[in-house]
């Protein structure tokens, strides 16, 4: 206790006769770090509002600024998060919406719209899954969907031909289906050749699998042929750079992927 309230006083006398000079060292160092900021802006999550020198990095992807160190969005919830915000047109009341692979950072903004909302997965491990669907097998009628969402599912489908071509029988002429997928040289890198998607039956194994796709539970790597895939499953792709067009002050702050590609297709 003694020492204590030495201690305290000793600091409380190093203060008050140093007050002055570390006034100054304080207005010093923020003048330093507003010097910094102008340099290096502050990364921001615009889903839950943190603010921060960075983000996380996550296992194999190139990009280093991945996850949200308080709400764990990586980067194209992010920016996704942006693309509804902005396009409230797609999310309209009454309307039926699928979405795969329900992610949490979405839940409110999903469910206060009003739309006939479908949160679904092939198993029920996700907590805010409601319907068990296999996206190689879905069980509605053709034509019944206004917005599909499916984000980062085909790369650990067996049949992704299948899986594009039921996401494309479900949507509704005029409808929206929202695709993306990890692509080589966008979130991967990996020494094939980028405009081919690799894939091999060969590799099994989650170790395989990891060190050829990026992801132990991935079957596949896309490359920039995806686009043709979606094509090819009858989609018309209205746009894929959302991402880019948001401009480098946007994607620095938010820590986005500018080559990360939002594909808005139609039927
Ligand atoms: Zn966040």
């Amino acid at each position: 206790m003694k020492e204590f309230i030495l201690k305290k006083s000793n600091s409380y006398n190093f203060y008050k006769s140093n007050y002055e000079s570390l006034l100054e060292e304080n207005a010093r160092l923020n003048q330093k770090l507003e010097q910094y900021q102008k340099v290096y802006p502050p990364k921001k999550c615009p889903i839950c509002g943190y603010e921060g020198i960075d983000f996380k990095p996550y296992v194999n992807i190139i990009h280093r600024e991945v996850e949200c160190p308080k709400c764990r969005s990586h980067e194209r919830h992010r920016a996704l998060w942006l693309f509804f915000n902005e396009r409230k047109d797609i999310l309209k009341k009454g309307n039926t919406f699928l979405h795969f692979a329900p992610e949490p950072q979405f839940n409110e903004l999903f469910r206060s719209s009003g739309m006939e909302y479908h949160p679904a997965d092939i198993s029920s491990e996700n907590s805010l899954v409601e319907e068990l669907i296999d996206v190689q097998d879905i069980p509605y009628e053709d034509n019944y969907f206004d917005l599909i969402y499916c984000s980062n599912i085909l790369e650990h489908v067996e049949d992704d031909k299948k899986g594009m071509s039921e996401l494309y029988r479900v949507l509704k002429p005029g409808g929206r289906a929202l695709i993306l997928v990890p692509i080589n040289g966008i979130s991967y890198e990996m020494p094939v050749d980028k405009s081919k998607t690799f894939e091999n039956p060969e590799y099994n194994t989650p170790e395989l699998r990891e060190k050829y796709y990026g992801q132990f539970d991935h079957v596949r790597l896309y490359g920039t042929d995806f686009k043709d895939k979606l094509t090819d499953a009858g989609f018309k792709i209205l746009a894929d750079d959302y991402i880019k067009n948001l401009g480098h002050e946007l994607i620095d702050r938010y820590a986005l992927i500018k080559d990360e590609n939002i594909f808005e297709c139609t039927k």
